[in-house]
């Protein structure tokens, strides 16, 4: 390989590194705005389960002051009743009223044991939700951890693309146009990778085995070659 043929393809593949990195760079920033949503999109999630919850208790509070309000209502119905009870004046009128005390009662017990499951269910719920508000806190934290992080990251991979435009522009002044036409016009028809090395004969683009001939030429490296297999501008690479 003639040391200008050498020096051709070292600037090709430093440019071809430049862009890759660049692509690389911009992909990577081009997923920040899903990144950070998918962040919000977590803290979203706990903080509606907080809202569910707490309108659970809400509904569970509402249950039992209406509760509350028959119980009430049931006691001054027995009140009322042993009143009468109190008045019969016939074996049927006490009968009748010992009855309805009994029902009353029997109203009033199984009120009181769904104000009881009503109250055990609605301390659940309560500290439920403290657990929840306690998570939604560290979540918090973590995701503004998480937030600066990516900024920074997104900061530094700005910069580390302007200083490789620099490269690039510079790098591309060094090379000759007829030269960066032909990488360029590879590049568009395989893609992001248009110069590759062939190692042990085999092309790294495509691992496609290089012919006898093309490889004993390809180690004078006189002109510009391809592979014939992926067409990407080849160059070679002593193994070891
Ligand atoms: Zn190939």
């Amino acid at each position: 390989m003639t040391r200008v043929a050498k020096k051709l393809i070292e600037n090709l593949v430093m440019l071809q590194e430049i862009e890759l990195e660049s692509n690389s760079i911009q992909s990577q920033l081009s997923e920040l705005p899903q990144k950070l949503a998918k962040i919000g999109e977590k803290l979203k999630t706990v903080r509606e389960t907080i809202g569910e919850e707490e309108n659970r208790l809400n509904e569970l509070k509402k249950k039992y002051r209406s509760y509350e309000s028959d119980a009430e209502m049931s006691l001054s119905r027995i009140k009322k009743s042993r009143e009468k009870l109190n008045a019969a004046k016939t074996n049927k009128e006490y009968q009748s009223s010992l009855k309805e005390i009994e029902d009353l009662e029997l109203i009033n017990s199984k009120l009181e044991d769904d104000m009881l499951e009503c109250l055990e269910t609605m301390d659940k719920i309560e500290t439920e939700i403290d657990t929840k508000k306690k998570e939604y806190l560290q979540l918090t934290d973590r995701v503004n951890t998480e937030k600066d992080l990516l900024q920074q990251e997104s900061e530094e991979a700005e910069k580390r693309l302007i200083r490789l435009n620099t490269d690039w522009s510079s790098l591309k002044e060094m090379i000759d146009p007829v030269l960066l036409e032909k990488y360029n016009t590879v590049k568009e028809r395989v893609g992001s990778v248009a110069i590759t090395p062939v190692k042990n004969a085999v092309c790294q683009g495509c691992n496609v085995n290089i012919p006898p001939k093309l490889y004993n030429e390809l180690q004078r490296l006189e002109s510009l070659m391809f592979c014939p297999h992926c067409q990407r501008i080849i160059y070679p690479i002593t193994s070891n």
